[in-house]
């Protein structure tokens, strides 16, 4: 059986999905099935992977019973990456949900006969605490939450921490924090360490030890539909969600 990640945070732009399809593509390379589930409406994980989002199915067929989730799965340009894509009609789950009847077990269910294929199992969340991320989190056993290392990072911690613990007590008594994550960090700037500082002093042995640089490997690859160790294997970027996919592995 394997272990499901959820990456989440409800703030857009701090690194999840760039976290989401790198250390999804290091675990892979090392020799583990892997898959990858793009959670979010945009897409970003799909699009980032070079998978063509607007050709069915996905992720939103699976939810809403129509295709078997292993016929969803497509393969990658990564050996042993797979991924369940977003397509558009995802942005009408996130609408539709919060009115089905058991909306948060959906995910949880929808990938129960896939559990037994991989060894990891990545859940890329969009940026908000609605029902897709609800949904996200009663299906993971682990999350990970990037943290931007900028002036306003702590800020919305407390609450996503708050909804983690009732998502725990309520609905999902097996998820734990696998950890915090500092992301973009540019160790020439005083304000990234300061806040480095800040999030480890907050929460001391939550915070992963590898911290992921600003690096603009990290940034285009998208572009060219590739994680940054098909981009560029040398980049600090490369080497940073190597040495992290070392350590969630170590968090099963
Ligand atoms: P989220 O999924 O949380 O919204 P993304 O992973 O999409 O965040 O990152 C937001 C933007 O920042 C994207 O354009 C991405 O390519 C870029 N980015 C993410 N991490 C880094 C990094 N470590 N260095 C440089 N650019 C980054
Ligand atoms: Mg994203």
């Amino acid at each position: 059986m394997g272990t499901v990640f959820a990456i989440a945070n409800q703030k857009g732009g701090v690194g999840k999905t760039t976290t989401a399809v790198n250390v999804a593509a290091c675990i892979a390379e090392a020799g583990y099935d892997t898959l990858l589930v793009d959670v979010d409406p945009q897409g970003n994980a799909t699009t980032g992977l070079g998978a063509d989002r607007h050709r069915p199915p996905g992720l939103y067929d699976v939810l809403s019973g129509e295709v078997e989730a292993r016929e969803a799965v497509r393969s990658t340009s990564v050996a042993r990456l797979s991924l369940l894509a977003s397509t558009p009609d995802l942005a009408a789950a996130s609408m539709e949900l919060p009115r089905v009847a058991g909306a948060e077990q959906r995910i949880r269910e929808a990938l129960a006969p896939l559990r037994t294929d991989y060894e990891y199992v990545l859940l890329d969340c969009p940026p908000s605490l609605g029902a897709l991320t609800v949904a996200a989190l009663v299906a993971a056993d682990r999350v990970i939450v990037p943290v931007q290392t900028e002036y306003f990072a702590l800020e919305g911690l407390a609450g996503l921490l708050d909804t983690l613990s009732l998502i725990q007590r309520e609905l999902n008594p097996r998820l734990t924090i696998a950890g915090m994550l500092l992301t973009m960090h540019d160790s020439r700037t005083r304000l990234s360490q300061d806040v480095e500082r800040e999030v480890r002093r907050h929460f001391p042995s939550l915070v992963f030890d590898t911290v992921i640089p600003r690096n603009v490997r990290l940034g285009e690859a998208p572009s060219y539909g590739r994680p940054v160790i098909h981009h560029d294997p040398h980049s600090s970027g490369a080497t940073a969600y190597f040495e992290l996919a070392k350590e969630v592995a170590a968090r099963a």
